[in-house]
Order: C-alpha cells, then sequence, then structure tokens
C-alpha cells in the first residue's frame, strides 16, 4: 500500500469540510476514516469541522489503540470494523443528512427505485437496527447491515457510507441522501414500483465502463 499519510490526513479534513459544506452533518455530527498500513486514520472525536486540522487526524491500529493525545470519533469501531472486514473498501463517511436520518426513523430499507442505488453496490439499502452511538453493538449492526453493500443506514440515527477512496464514500454519502429524498418523496403515493434485481445488477455491470475511461494515444491517420 503506497501512501503519503500528510497528504491522506488532508484529505480525511477535506473529506469533513465538504460533508459539513454538501449538508449532509451539522454542528460534530458525522465522522471519516480511511485504511492504512497496520490501522487507519479517523476524524477526532467533538472538534467542529471548522477548527479540524491534519494534526489532530487519529492514528489508530487495529486492535483500538492510538498513538498522540487526540480522543477518536467515539464511532471507531464500526469504522474499524468495517475496514477490518471489507478489503474492498478503503474509507468510510458517516453523515446525519437529514432525509436518510428520517428513513432511518422509520426503520425502513431504501428499496430500488432508482438505477442510482447501484452505487451502493446492490438492489437495497438496508437500515441496522438501533444500537447506542460509539457501542459495539452498533458496529456488529452495521457490519451486517454492510454485507456486500457500500452503504447502509443506522436506525434513528444516520448513514454509513463507504469505497475504495475517500472521494468514492463521499460519494455514496451523497446518492444515499439523494435516494432517500426521492423515496420520502413517493411514500406519501403508496408503495413505489421497485426496480428488479437483475435491473440493478445490469446497472451495476454497465458502471464499469461509464464515464471517461482512459485510453491508449490513436496513431494519426494515414495522409496527415
Ligand atoms: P464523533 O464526534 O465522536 O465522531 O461523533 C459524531 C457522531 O456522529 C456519532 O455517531
Ligand atoms: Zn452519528
Amino acid at each position: 500500500m503506497t501512501y503519503d499519510e500528510p497528504d491522506l490526513r488532508r484529505s480525511v479534513v477535506e473529506t469533513c469540510q465538504a460533508m459539513q459544506r454538501k449538508g449532509l452533518v451539522k454542528g460534530t455530527s458525522g465522522n471519516v476514516s480511511v485504511r492504512i498500513d497496520g490501522g487507519f486514520l479517523i476524524s477526532p472525536t467533538g472538534v467542529p469541522y471548522e477548527t479540524l486540522e491534519p494534526g489532530q487526524v487519529v492514528r489508530m491500529r487495529w486492535d483500538g489503540t492510538v498513538k498522540g493525545c487526540m480522543t477518536p470519533s467515539s464511532e471507531w469501531r464500526f469504522h474499524r470494523d468495517i475496514l477490518k472486514r471489507r478489503a474492498d473498501l478503503n474509507a468510510i463517511v458517516h453523515t446525519h443528512s437529514m432525509h436518510a436520518a428520517a428513513v432511518s426513523v422509520l426503520g425502513h430499507e431504501i428499496p430500488p427505485i432508482h438505477y442510482r442505488i447501484a452505487a451502493a453496490g446492490g438492489p437495497n439499502i438496508r437500515c441496522a437496527g438501533y444500537a447506542m452511538f460509539g457501542t459495539q453493538e452498533l458496529a456488529d449492526l452495521a457490519v451486517a447491515a454492510m454485507e456486500g453493500r457500500r452503504a447502509c443506514l443506522l436506525a434513528h440515527h444516520g448513514v454509513i457510507a463507504a469505497h475504495s477512496s475517500l472521494a468514492g464514500a463521499l460519494n455514496v454519502a451523497e446518492v444515499v441522501e439523494e435516494l432517500a429524498t426521492l423515496y420520502l418523496l413517493c411514500l406519501p403515493m403508496g408503495k413505489p414500483p421497485q426496480l428488479s434485481a437483475d435491473a440493478i445488477a445490469k446497472v451495476i455491470e454497465r458502471h464499469k465502463t461509464y464515464g471517461q475511461q482512459p485510453h491508449e494515444e490513436k496513431a494519426a491517420p494515414a495522409g496527415r
């Protein structure tokens, strides 16, 4: 694994601040982590994002011990347990974005009402049962709800979004909020129609080649 720790620390701070700028969190709610050798970097607990500095980001080992004097996010257990079990995920963003939190209050999963749910890795975004923030019980529920997915809701709480990079995890958190908003708009009209698991699997496949792809320099056509 090659990375530059000062760079990653800056990226954790930038992701926290972007999360706030995009309205996904208020105050000191939410937190961010990214994998490093032997553990992960995680935002400190209770530090306002406007004043957060790279040096305050906490380096944590897999055993939960930390280097330095800052106390890590109270949610370090679910960050640790998800990153430890899921080699496909390197970064986690936790938010309390308003519409997703509203769906979590209802205890509903987000069903496949829009093809963008594919960004969360499968045909639904599960809602983990309630447990108090910062507990091992919450971490265990979160790990189960994240099985085969890049996102889940936490009942009466918020969102966990993850990806191979911090930018990717932040993007998944935005998609979850977008889908939750759409779901809440549909709900008053009754149970919304859903896409099939097969349709979502096809979108996941199509996403592998969606957007600008790296391409080789083409030779200039003859005669020019
Ligand atoms: P921390 O400030 O400890 O990261 O907690 C915020 C939060 O969202 C708890 O769930
Ligand atoms: Zn929270």
